[in-house]
């Protein structure tokens, strides 16, 4: 089974994925991760990547693409794709190389949004918290090691905009792409509502199959 999850930012895609990824058995693909991977590297490559993502721009599809062909020929199993593809060449490329099933398309409105990413505070130790939902128990420091929360640089009302903007223009050729496969997720309910409906769907994903072609 091969699946594709797209999600705005601050919809909790990475989380979801997470979940999925542990119960599903899917390897989790996502291509941002594998570029902050080669940027820590601090390679020639990921020198290059830094830039265009700072700036907020795609990095170009054959760099992305090699990565994902090296990652895709290490082992044959099923996959979780995360913020692949993000355009039309994209997503004929990895028609190419592989069937995907099934599409998943988290969906939250722009205020949910916007709450959820501006009071949302990280800890460098890979803990994240949230001021409404997940609170730590001392304002400010990190419940597991105790170090100072911070927020992200481009965690304001204003970046955001321009992230969603963005998704949304990325999004819209897709979502006619794969509009046969693509089920909408409602992303507002609670973490483990919005997990028991994608583990609802994947589970009868065979029926389901059969429903929407
Ligand atoms: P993400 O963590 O998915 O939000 O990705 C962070 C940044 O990496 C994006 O803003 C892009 O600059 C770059 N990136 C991630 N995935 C892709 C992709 N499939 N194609 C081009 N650029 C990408």
């Amino acid at each position: 089974m091969n699946i594709i999850i797209f999600g705005p930012p601050g919809s909790g895609k990475g989380t979801q994925a997470e979940l999925i990824e542990k119960e599903f058995n899917l390897r989790h693909i996502s291509t941002g991760d594998l570029i902050r991977n080669e940027i820590s590297k601090e390679s020639k490559l990921g020198k290059e990547m830094k830039e265009i993502i700072a700036k907020g721009e795609l990095v170009p599809s054959e760099i992305i693409s090699r990565m994902l062909v090296e990652k895709l020929s290490t082992e044959k199993i099923n996959n979780l794709f995360d913020g692949f593809p993000r355009t039309l060449m994209q997503a004929k490329f990895l028609d190419v190389v592989l069937n995907i099933d099934l599409v998943l398309n988290i969906e939250v409105s722009k205020e949910l949004l916007e709450e959820r990413i501006t009071k949302r505070w990280y800890c460098s130790c890979g803990a994240s918290y949230h001021e409404i939902y997940k609170k730590p128990k001392k304002k400010g420091f990190c419940d597991i090691c105790g170090k100072k929360l911070f927020q992200r640089e481009d965690d304001t009302k204003e970046t955001l905009k321009n992230r969603l903007e963005i998704y949304e223009s990325q999004l819209k050729p897709l979502r006619d792409y794969y509009k046969m496969k693509m089920i909408k997720i409602n992303g507002e309910q609670e973490i483990e509502k919005v997990f028991s409906d994608i583990k609802f769907l994947l589970s009868n994903f065979e029926k389901l199959k059969n429903q929407i072609n």
